[in-house]
């Protein structure tokens, strides 16, 4: 509480996961006001209607965060589909093999938009502006201003959950130290160079055919592709690289999935695609380029007398990356601010 008992304001920049769930730990301690750059909720977490995700899919058993809080919202999750062979596409054409056992992962009964739709619905004294991409970060020695485009928001402290490299973009007055801009320029955005196909079938005829759906390509736009199904809902999702325009990209998949799994894969009922390296919300110039392997994640971002903080996935020692450090990012905020 303020002087007056008035519960502090808190500005959240950004309405994913983090952002959400920070808002739901700290909703009865500040006013709390979510600025968000599009019109929806979610971030990188992306759903189609039938329960598909353009985002992200799995959820791992060392994710306790994740997995308590699903357990507190009320929602299930079923493991992922791996019984059958998987194919390889390589230089000799087209293989089956047993793929070997990974960790065992699991998904959310409709789609993991479920578990940022429960915690929205949690929220019951926050108050959202959507289609708000924040700007400029001023310090005016009291209060901070936050500024879009067409409004100005204040508050006594100010919680970013954009990812690092979007944080460095936004004008800050006083600037940040050189320090704190090199940190957050050099943390790449996981799956910031991805982009997501989401083919939904009537039947999963890959399971009458002894397939898990998992296949590796190195022919064809589809890189990586695994069985996406919802309990009603047959689906395969493959990771893709391309430049081609949309059709040619549907017309593309639907050439490759028909050479890996057959004709049956040749009239699906839709195809959904989502190109996260083209959104400005999550990706920018320096993530055109892919990762080699998962980065070493962890920030401590604190400005303006500690009333602008930065958490996220990618500031997260935890699970950096993954859904479950966004948890842990705005976990450890909320117990810092609550101290
Ligand atoms: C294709 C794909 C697959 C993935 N697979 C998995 C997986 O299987 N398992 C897993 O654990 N994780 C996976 N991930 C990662 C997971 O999605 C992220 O860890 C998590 O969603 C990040 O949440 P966040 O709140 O930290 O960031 P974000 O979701 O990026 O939230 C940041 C928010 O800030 C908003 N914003 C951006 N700029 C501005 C601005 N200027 N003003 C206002 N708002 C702004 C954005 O719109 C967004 O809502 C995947 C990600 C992708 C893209």
């Amino acid at each position: 509480m303020s002087n007056n008992n008035r519960p502090k304001r808190l500005i959240i920049i950004g309405a994913g996961l983090s952002g959400l769930y920070a808002a739901y730990l700290l909703q009865n301690h500040f006013e709390i006001v979510i600025l968000e750059a599009r019109d929806r909720i979610g971030g990188r977490i992306l759903g189609t209607p039938d329960g598909g995700d353009l985002g992200p899919t799995w959820v791992w058993s060392h994710h306790k965060a994740t997995l308590a809080l699903s357990r507190e919202l009320g929602l299930t999750l079923f493991p992922q589909f791996t019984n059958g062979d998987a194919l390889y596409d390589g230089v000799s054409g087209i293989e089956r093999f047993k793929a070997p056992p990974s960790a065992p992962s699991a998904r959310f009964n409709g789609g993991i938009s479920s578990l940022t739709d429960a915690l929205y619905r949690k929220l019951h004294a926050v108050t959202f502006h959507f289609n708000t991409p924040v700007e400029k970060i001023l310090d005016s020695g009291g209060e901070i201003i936050v500024q879009s485009s067409q409004n100005s928001f204040h508050a006594e402290i100010v919680i970013s959950t954009l990812p690092p490299r979007l944080v460095a973009n936004l004008s800050f007055t006083p600037s940040l130290s050189p320090l704190i801009l090199s940190q957050l320029n050099r943390t790449p955005t996981w799956m910031g160079n991805s982009a997501k196909a989401l083919i939904t079938y009537e039947h999963a005829f890959w399971k009458e055919d002894g397939l898990s759906g998992f296949a590796i390509s190195h022919h064809g736009v589809l890189a990586e592709i695994h069985d996406a199904s919802q309990p009603d809902n047959p689906a395969l999702f493959g990771f893709f690289h391309t430049h081609r325009s949309v059709k040619d990209s549907e017309n593309a998949i639907i050439d490759q999935l028909t050479g890996l799994f057959g004709p049956k894969a040749a009239h699906p009922l839709r195809i959904d695609l989502k190109d996260w390296k083209k959104d400005p919300y999550s990706s920018c110039v320096l993530d055109q380029k892919g990762l080699s392997e998962h980065p070493h994640y962890g920030l401590n971002i604190h400005a303006f007398d500690e009333k602008f903080h930065c958490i996220g996935t990618e500031t997260s020692f935890i699970e950096g990356g993954y859904l479950e450090g966004a948890l842990q990012s705005a976990s450890k905020l909320a117990q810092q601010l609550l101290r």
